[in-house]
C-alpha cells in the first residue's frame, strides 16, 4: 500500500490521544488539520490502554465524555470510541487498518505533535504506520522532531508533512498539576480547556489528587 493519495479518494484523519483532559490545543489542531488537508472525516480516537504512556489513565468513560465535550460541533469532527472498546494494548496500526478497511480507497491521515512523531520508530510496525498513512506533523512548544531518527532521504518516498498551527503551550500534564496543586490563583487552568470540559472535571472532581 502507498502513502500516494490517488485523485478524488476520500481524506480521512486520525487524531488519536489520551485526551486526559482534552484541551485548546488540542481543539486547535483538530481544526487546523481538517481544514489544511481538506478532511472529508477526522477520528478523534481516545486511546484505550496505552501501552507508551507509564501513568495511569483517567477512566475511560470520563476521557471520552470529554473528548465529546471538547470536539462536539466540529464540522467533519467525529469521537471514535473503538480503542476504548478494544480489548489490549491500543495500537495505531491497528486502528489505521481497521480505517483503512472501513474506507476502501481512502488516503488516510495520522495527526500528531512532534513529541509523538520523535517517537515514532518505538511505535508497534512504525514502517506499516508510514506505508499506510501520511503523517502530519504539528509543532508542539518545547520539542521538536529531530530524536525521531530520521533523515530525509529515510523518508523519502513517504508522506511526513508539517501542520500550520501557532505554538501552544499547553499540556494536559500541566492542566491536571494545575487542578491537583490547586495552585493557580484565578482563572487559573479554565481558559486552557474548553468551557463544558472545565465544567465536566469540576463536577466529576477529577485530577484533584496527583
Ligand atoms: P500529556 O501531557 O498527558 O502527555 P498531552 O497534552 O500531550 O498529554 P495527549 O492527549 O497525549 O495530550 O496528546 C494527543 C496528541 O496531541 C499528541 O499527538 C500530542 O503530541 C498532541 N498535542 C498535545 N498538546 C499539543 C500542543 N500543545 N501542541 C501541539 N500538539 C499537541
Amino acid at each position: 500500500m502507498s502513502a500516494v493519495p490517488s485523485a478524488g479518494a476520500r481524506r480521512v484523519g486520525i487524531f488519536g490521544g489520551a485526551f486526559d483532559p482534552p484541551h485548546l490545543a488540542h481543539v486547535a489542531l483538530a481544526q487546523a488539520a481538517t481544514a489544511q488537508l481538506a478532511l472529508d472525516a477526522l477520528h478523534i480516537i481516545p486511546t484505550g490502554q496505552a501501552w507508551h504512556k507509564t501513568r495511569t489513565l483517567s477512566a475511560p468513560e470520563h476521557r471520552l465524555a470529554m473528548a465529546r465535550l471538547a470536539f462536539a460541533g466540529l464540522d467533519r469532527v467525529v469521537v471514535d470510541d473503538r480503542e476504548i472498546r478494544r480489548a489490549g494494548p491500543s495500537f495505531t496500526i491497528d486502528t489505521l487498518e481497521a480505517l483503512q478497511a472501513e474506507n476502501p480507497g481512502a488516503q488516510l491521515y495520522l495527526v500528531i505533535g512532534n513529541d509523538q512523531f520523535a517517537a515514532l520508530k518505538t511505535w508497534h510496525r512504525w514502517q506499516a504506520i508510514l506505508e499506510i498513512a501520511i503523517i502530519c506533523i504539528a509543532n508542539r512548544a518545547g520539542s521538536t522532531s529531530t530524536g525521531a531518527g530520521f533523515d530525509p532521504e529515510n523518508l523519502a518516498g513517504h508522506g511526513v508533512l508539517t501542520l500550520q498551527l501557532p505554538l501552544m503551550p499547553v499540556s494536559a500534564t500541566d492542566i491536571r498539576r494545575q487542578i491537583s496543586s490547586g495552585s493557580a490563583g484565578p482563572p487559573g487552568w479554565t481558559p486552557l480547556v474548553p468551557e463544558p470540559v472545565a465544567r465536566y472535571i469540576e463536577r466529576h472532581h477529577l485530577y484533584i489528587s496527583p
